[in-house]
């Protein structure tokens, strides 16, 4: 063992496990898929005591709390805009809510002088060797490393070459969602706004920090749908059927979408791995127990990568002991987390009228609205965070 680690993916999860490795003496390389960082996406947020634990032992929160969105507030309305139900900032924004954006920055930045960083490059196999992993990319130089980490998501790139196929890791929950950026034409304050038809809900609101700015985010239900995640272009056309012919502010939101410059778009699905580790490769965050949306994906990818740097460091090089306690910690509140995300489609876009209003009629209810957060907050509480001394002389054996 050297200590060099080769993590995959440079969102959440990989910077925030870059960060610690090299706090704990390896040496990360990081390689991302995309030319630069991704920006994009909407508010992801973290609650609970264990999420702001780690936080603040990665000395994040003055960062994090210098940008955050402050919450949402979120309306539901009616054709005519009359409102149907109003949920409260805390409900999607949780203790401290950020733009998945600026989170993946603020990780960065945090993690860039411990860490390598490739963009524009990816794995195309992965062979290991009695002594580490021999790495080929996409660019051509093949490299070696003692461990691979895959932090690449959903639709993980490691875990297809190291495990196998997505499809038998991934399952569609019946639905997609998409945010695109739009200009702020609708006079939008704070909070959100939005309109469900069965099956869809689309929906918008203005950017916590240009008012002139705004984000919208849909849901629809459908089976699975053959694309091509990396063309935009169809993925916008998909969007435009699901949605054609709906009224409120459908027609103004399709139209800001034709023109938009960026669109994260993707299906409600979860990834469900047996064993998160094989040989000397590893999975973390969405990659190894993700969801979509609902799942509290992002602070379980931020718990995860703090405790998989930890037991490796722990473990002295004996990376087989690391992946073991790794998974035996956090199986079971990732899994915890993960399901929250089962019920996302159906619960932001219900599939009949009927589910639309029982829905608000319940959630209009303070004392069901309660139960519901409390509940978020005791689920993303419930590991044991061991303390990690930095001791950099015990990584290599
Ligand atoms: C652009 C974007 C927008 C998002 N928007 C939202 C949102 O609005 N709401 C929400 O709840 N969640 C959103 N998410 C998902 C959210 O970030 C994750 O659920 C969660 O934070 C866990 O993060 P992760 O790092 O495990 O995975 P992800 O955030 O999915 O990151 C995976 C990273 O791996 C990279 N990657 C993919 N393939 C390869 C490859 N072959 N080689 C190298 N790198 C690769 C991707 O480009 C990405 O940077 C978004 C993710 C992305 C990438």
């Amino acid at each position: 063992m050297n200590g060099s680690v080769l993590i995959s993916g440079a969102s959440i999860a990989g910077p925030a496990l870059a960060y610690w490795l090299g706090r704990h003496g390896f040496k990360p390389t990081v390689v991302e898929l995309a030319p630069a960082l991704r920006g994009g996406g909407q508010a992801v947020d973290f609650r609970g005591e264990t999420h702001l634990t780690v936080l603040e032992r990665m000395g994040l929160t003055p960062d994090l709390r210098r940008i955050e969105t402050g919450g949402s507030p979120m309306r539901f309305v009616d054709e005519r805009g009359r409102t149907l139900l109003h949920l409260p900032a805390e409900f999607a924004g949780g203790e401290i809510e950020v733009l998945r954006g600026d989170l993946a920055r603020v990780l960065y930045e945090h993690s860039r002088p411990h860490a390598e960083y490739i963009f524009g490059d990816s794995i195309t196999r992965l062979t290991e060797t009695l002594s580490g992993v021999r790495v080929d990319f996409q660019q051509g130089v093949s490299r070696d490393f003692d461990l691979v980490i895959g932090a690449d998501g959903l639709h993980s790139n490691v875990r297809r070459l190291a495990f196998g196929p997505e499809a038998d890791y991934v399952s569609h929950l019946g639905y997609y969602a998409a945010t695109w950026p739009l200009p702020n034409d609708l006079g939008l304050g704070k909070g959100s706004v939005g309109y469900n038809a069965p099956g869809r809900l689309a929906s918008v609101g203005a950017d916590h920090r240009d008012p002139a700015q705004a984000g919208a985010f849909v849901v629809f239900a459908a089976p699975e749908l053959s694309y091509d995640r990396n063309d935009p272009e169809q993925q916008k056309r998909l969007i435009d059927k699901a949605f054609a012919g709906l009224g409120w502010e459908v027609p103004r939101l399709l139209a800001s979408l034709r023109q938009a410059p960026d669109l994260y778009f993707d299906s409600i699905s979860r990834a469900d791995v047996d064993t998160w580790s094989t040989g000397r490769v590893c999975l973390v965050g969405d990659a190894a127990c993700g969801a979509t949306i609902g799942g509290m994906g992002t602070g379980t990818a931020v718990v995860a990568a703090y405790v998989l740097a930890g037991e490796l460091a722990r473990a002295q090089g004996d990376y087989r002991a690391a992946f073991t306690q790794y998974e035996g910690r956090l199986r079971k509140y990732a899994q915890g987390c993960q399901a929250g995300g089962d019920r996302t489609g159906r619960f932001l876009a219900p599939g009949t009228a009927t589910g639309i209003r029982l829905r608000n009629t319940l959630l209009s209810r303070p004392l069901f609205l309660n139960r519901m957060l409390k509940l978020g907050e005791k689920i993303s509480s419930t590991v044991d965070l061991p303390d990690y001394p930095f001791d950099t002389s015990r990584v290599m054996r």
